[in-house]
């Protein structure tokens, strides 16, 4: 637990000390958090591998946006860095997944609740192999909400993840494993908990970011791959024929890295095989 995670200017011994190790299946928070009782607060996932945090700055910026977005106090980045180095450093497991919390509090306490989570991470190996049956779902916001109505909070990482979790159970009635949003007119946004990368020959190309949808990290380091290996990236609006068309999809988020695609709205389709493991291969070992 962070003692107080919007706290400033502290030197090391104060951020060292702020940090309480606690045990997860203990009581840690109150039934007044706000986090409890409206899911309100926001949150970041990410990768360690042997002790290095995957894409750590590029997660701490998205917790200090979506704090932004929230009008929540700026999390202290500094005591995250320090309660994810303990974190990794208490575990003897090689690849762990490290959950950062920041909540906005008892309610009429003033004071934010934060913590960071540290558990060995599941084995994606069946997804990453032999990929994921996909439907598109109707997200029912429009693409441009972010501009339209920025108080929907769409492109903050918060805490009310309900429908994030209630399309899982929509594709499962359908057959299917995830999910790819479809704005409500007609542009592919992003999955429930990962961006949609598409392959058309040479070229790859995700939705962009002003669309009320998360920048990802894990498609980041993916078009970093890309460009490095001969590659163009784009970042555009898509539309869900293009989606059908392209030669292969691609879901990315941090621990999962990358998935492909295997069927969408029950109809089968492939990917690039080659391109797939030696992206994988470089999202599993970077140390970026
Ligand atoms: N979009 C949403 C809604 C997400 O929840 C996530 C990750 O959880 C992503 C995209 C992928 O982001 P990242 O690659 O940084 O994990």
């Amino acid at each position: 637990m962070l003692d107080d995670p919007t706290q400033t200017g502290t030197d090391a011994s104060t951020l060292a000390s702020s940090v309480r190790r606690a045990d997860p299946a203990d009581p840690q928070i109150s039934v007044l958090d706000l986090a409890v009782t409206r899911g309100d607060g926001i949150f970041e996932t990410l990768d360690a591998i042997d002790g290095f945090g995957q894409a750590l700055e590029p997660h701490l910026a998205r917790l200090e946006n979506s704090a932004r977005l929230l009008d929540l106090p700026a999390p202290c980045l500094d005591l995250y860095r320090e309660g994810i180095r303990q974190g990794i450093a208490a575990s003897t497991h090689p690849r762990l997944s490290v959950k950062l919390v920041l909540t906005r509090g008892i309610e009429g306490a003033g004071r934010c609740t934060g913590w960071v989570f540290v558990d060995p991470e599941p084995d994606f190996t069946e997804a990453r192999t032999h990929g994921l049956k996909v439907v598109t779902l109707d997200r029912g916001y429009r693409h441009d909400v972010a501009q339209t109505s920025p108080w929907l909070l769409q492109g903050a990482k918060t805490l009310s993840y309900a429908v994030n979790k209630s399309v899982y159970r929509e594709a499962e009635r359908r057959g299917a494993d995830d999910v790819i949003f479809i704005s409500s007119d007609g542009f592919v946004l992003e999955g429930p908990t990962s961006t949609a990368v598409l392959q058309f020959g040479r070229h790859l190309v995700t939705p962009s970011t002003d669309q009320g949808i998360l920048a990802g990290t894990a498609q980041a380091a993916f078009f970093d791959y890309a460009e490095a290996n001969g590659l163009t990236t784009e970042y555009r609006t898509v539309t869900p024929d293009e989606l059908r068309a392209a030669d292969s999809v691609w879901l990315a988020s941090s621990v999962r890295q990358i998935v492909p695609v295997v069927e969408i709205d029950g109809v089968a389709r492939g990917f690039d095989a080659e391109l797939h493991a030696a992206a994988l291969d470089y999202l599993v070992t970077r140390r970026s």
